[in-house]
Order: C-alpha cells, then structure tokens, then sequence
C-alpha cells in the first residue's frame, strides 16, 4: 500500500501486457497496459530531463484523451503534483490556478494552447508548455514517447508528497487547491476495491472528466490497476455514450444523477443496444430514488448505485456494494473500511444527531486530504483539531448503516424558520414526465423572505406547461412549507463537468433578471 501512486495503479501493468488499457471512443486507437508503463516512464525520464524536479507542479490541462494517464503517472514518477485542470477553463481561471499552485509545468492539447500560453503570460510562474498532439514551438508528448534519457529514481514519501493536487469543484465558493498525497489516493482505492468489482475483461466509458477526482479515481486509476479497458470519451454526448456502450460493449457505467436522467427520460435511449450493461454507479449530487429506479427499470439492470464523496476525502467514504441485490432506495452507501463517521446535530455540532435525524455528515480516516493549498485558515474550518472533516452535507443514518444524503447545508432554504432541501424538490420536479430537467434556489421575495424558486426545462410534451401548472403540481405533493413560490422556463441547466447544479449561475441570474420574465404564486 505504501507505494507512490503510479506504481499502487501500474505495478501489474507490465504483466497485463498486451491487454488494451485504453481506447479512444472518438477514432479507436488504443494503448495496451506494456505500452501504458513504457509510456509513462519514459515521460518521466523527458520532463526530468527538461528540468522537472520533486515536488514542482505541472498542470494537466486536457479533456480525457488516451495520453492522460500517461501524463499524470508520468508526471508523479517524476515527482511532480499534478494539478488537474478542466479543459473549459477561460485563461483568467486557469491562471490562477496556476498562479494558487505555483505550477511550473503545462502539459495541454493543441486545439487548447492559445489559453495555456495566455494563462502562463498571466501566472508567471510557467516555464515550459508541452503538448500532447503537435504543435510547432512546443516539445510534444509523442516525442517524450521516443526519450533515450534515464529514468528518474525520485524518492516519494507517500504519507507526505502530493501526488494530486486537484481543485475543489468550486460550486459553493472559490475552488481552493486540495493536496492528496500518494498514499490518501492508494488507501482510497484499497478502500473502494471489495465493493467495485473491476477486472480484466470488464470496459469501463470514462465519460465523465479525469480531472474531476470522481473521474480520475472510478475511470482512470480504479481501472488501469486491474486490468480492465477504459474506453474514453472528452465530453458528454448523449448519442456518442450510447453509441459507445453499444460499440464496445461496456460493461460498467460510473455516471452523475444528469446522465441518469437521460438514460432513464430520454427517448433515444431505447435506440441502442445496451444489453452488454451490468451495473451503474451514480455519484456527485443527489439521485432521487425514483429517478434512480426509472433509469434501472428501463434498462433491465440491477439498481442504480451510489457512492458518496468529496474531493478532500480522496473521494470516497460510501458506496453501495454492487454485491448488495435490493440496497434500500436512496442510500448513497456504507462507509468504506477503516473510515469513521459522526453525524452530529445542525443546530448543535457537539451532539450526535441519532440514527434517523438529519444532521452534519463528519468524517475521519486516512483518505482525508493533507490541506488545502496555502489556506491554513480554510484547512482549520474543514478539518478539525480531532481530525473530522466537516463536509457541510446533511444527511442522516439507519439502523443498517445505510446513509442517506440530503443536501448541502449552505443550500438548505429557510423559509419563515423551515428548511427545505432545493434537492427534494428537485426530485419532484424531475418526476414530471413533461419537465425535461430542473432546479430550485432559494430567493427573495417581495417581503423579504427567503422562497424556493424553480428553474425548469420543458420535455417531450410540455410545451403548454406553465409556471402555475408546476408550482400546483408541487404543492399537491409536498408540506405547504416547501411549496415552490416562484417558477420559470429556461433552456438548460447550469452544470459543473461534474454534474453538479451551478446554483451560484442562478443566482447570479435572478440578481439580473427583470421580474416580468418570472411568475410568482
Ligand atoms: P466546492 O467544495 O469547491 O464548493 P464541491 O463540494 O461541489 O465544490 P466536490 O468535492 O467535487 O466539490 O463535491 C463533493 C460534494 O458532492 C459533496 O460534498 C456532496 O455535496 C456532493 N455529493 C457527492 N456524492 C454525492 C451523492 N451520492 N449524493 C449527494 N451528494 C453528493
Ligand atoms: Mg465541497
């Protein structure tokens, strides 16, 4: 367990040999797991020989390609932190990110380099941008691929270096870097193994980002260390997913409620065949279990899966084990081996909420990241002096272990002294076969008190549907507390790559709306 992260992942990768570790979903190239250790080794041995030292970061800034394992491995044998960047940032975003780590290293993809060079002039701090395709100017990856240079013999400290240096998604306030060593990711994975039965033979679509730890753990390292293939997409596509599941004859899905919501709602779906599909893990938001149940129903597979996590708990701390035939609907999972869990009260953080109450999700065990970046103050606020993680989630346990994860507490809408989880009510909305997708904020309104407002995406059928028409469909449903007092129409909803609701971009909306653009009850 105690190894650096590259070898924990690709210490059998030498004996899987000619096995196909990856595929690119979008040409069909491949890169067998003997050609995945030379790569990655010998990218090593070029960024050592460019100048790369222990402990610099070098930024991965890349959709999901077939080279970005060996980047990322490569970079860690070298003794980097990566620091893992999504492909959308604008140059002001990536700058400071590289700006926060102090990365000297870019690792990009051509069609990207007009914004790594423009976030480098910006940060300062960059010395080289190498490129993973061609691109003239720059040293390429393909040609790291060729290096006669020595490999590097880097002494890692698992318990102290960073290996993964990703960015917090940002949804609740500004991403702030999270310092994963090797071994809280190695001890993740040796957590998560019993209950994510992948091995060689099994295809796994790594749809979802690498960058985004939920990615980079379920579809890249879980994966590439049992020999599974990873059949890799750059982005979500709903045609080009399905397309791949039934081209390659996936396996195994590890998805976020949105892509559930398609494959449950969506009606060319049914146009594919998905038959090779055994199991489906959905994590990074709330699932409504009906939701969950419409997906699984109409594919004719076992129950929608979840797991539970944050990027500054390496991420895992529950899942639902795929052993586990009628997991109760809802549950996010049991917590992994080794890993503590206190639920305690939202209106008193010194007393445990009790089986069956709502309170905050705290945790404690070895996956907890080392800190955030040069934030002391927020490390504090996060971890406290015992060692729990404050995860600002609520959520609340039952008899069986199972946990039950609610909302966020910062999400929670207070109206007149309730508190109403916008993801209820999300869930209810999803449940009408007229309205495609939606979410809840909570607002001001003319008396100034804080309401749920939904912000809704018409389906198959709903063009006739009007705002008043939801919000009475709600309140036949729900405790007139909860009832959603305002209502509008828009084309899509905000998401992170993750999957995450952007709630902050509404929010940010509805300060610049004109009020004749919305309904009110
Ligand atoms: P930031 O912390 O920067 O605001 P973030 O919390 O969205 O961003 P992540 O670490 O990607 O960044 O997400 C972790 C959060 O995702 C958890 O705290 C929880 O709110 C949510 N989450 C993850 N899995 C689930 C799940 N199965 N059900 C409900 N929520 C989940
Ligand atoms: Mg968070």
């Amino acid at each position: 367990l105690d190894v650096p992260i590259h070898e924990a992942v690709l210490g059998q990768a030498a004996a899987f040999g000619d096995t196909v570790a990856l595929v690119d979903g979008t040409n069909g190239l491949t890169v067998t797991y003997a050609q995945l250790d030379t790569f990655h080794r010998r990218i090593a041995a070029a960024l050592t020989e460019a100048g790369l030292r222990k402990g610099d970061v070098l930024a991965l800034h890349s959709p999901n390609t077939i080279a970005y394992p060996a980047v990322f491995y490569g970079a860690t044998r070298a003794g980097a932190a990566v620091t893992t960047v999504h492909p959308l940032a604008t140059a002001e975003e990536f700058a400071k990110q590289l700006a926060d780590s102090g990365a000297h290293w870019i690792v990009t993809v051509s069609p990207l380099l007009d914004v790594a060079r423009e976030a480098a002039a910006l940060a300062g701090c960059v010395r080289e941008i190498f490129v993973c395709d061609q691109a003239e100017g720059h040293t390429s990856v393909l040609d790291m691929l060729g290096s006669t240079a020595p490999e590097p013999q880097v002494d890692i400290d698992p318990a102290e270096d960073v290996a993964a240096l990703p960015y917090s998604s940002g949804t609740t306030g500004a991403p702030k870097g999270v310092m994963l060593t090797h071994r809280s990711i190695a001890t993740n994975l040796e957590q998560l193994r019993p209950f994510i039965p992948m091995g060689p033979g099994d295809t796994i679509l790594a749809v979802l980002p690498f960058f985004h730890i939920y990615g980079l753990t379920a579809l890249m390292n879980a994966p590439l260390r049992c020999g599974a293939t990873v059949v890799v997409l750059p982005r979500f596509d709903l045609a080009q997913f399905l397309d791949a599941i039934e081209k390659h004859r996936i396996s195994g899905l590890y998805v976020a409620p949105p892509i559930v919501l398609a494959l449950a709602k969506h009606p060319s779906v049914g146009e594919y065949d998905l038959s090779s599909l055994q199991y489906i893990v959905s994590a990074a938001a709330p699932l409504d279990a009906g939701l969950a149940t419409a997906c699984s129903t109409r594919l004719g597979l076992p129950p929608v899966r979840q797991a539970y996590g944050m990027t500054e708990l390496s991420p895992g701390t529950h899942v639902v084990p795929l052993s586990e035939d009628n997991p109760p609907p809802g549950a996010v999972g049991k917590l992994l081996p080794n890993t503590e869990m206190r639920i305690v009260a939202l209106d008193d953080p010194g007393k445990d909420a009790g089986t069956g109450t709502d309170g905050e999700v705290l945790i404690r065990g070895p996956q907890v990241m080392k800190g955030y970046l040069g934030r002391p103050e927020a490390t504090a606020e996060m971890i406290d002096a015992d060692g729990w993680v404050h995860t600002g989630d609520i959520g609340r346990v039952d008899e069986d272990g199972w946990l039950f994860v609610v909302d966020r507490v910062k999400e929670l809408i207070k109206y007149k002294g309730y508190q109403v989880a916008p993801a209820e009510l999300e869930a209810l909305l999803l449940g009408h076969e007229r309205i495609a997708d939606a979410a809840v904020i909570g607002v001001y309104d003319a008396d100034g008190n804080e309401v749920p407002k939904a912000f809704l995406v018409r389906g198959p059928g709903g063009a006739e549907l009007t705002a008043q028409d939801v919000m009475a469909y709600v309140a036949e449903r729900v405790s007139p507390y909860k009832k959603i007092r305002q209502a509008e129409f828009i084309e899509a909803v905000p998401r992170a790559a993750s999957g995450k609701i952007l709630r902050r971009e509404l929010r940010d909306r509805e300060k610049t709306a004109t009020p004749d653009e919305e309904s009110s009850a």
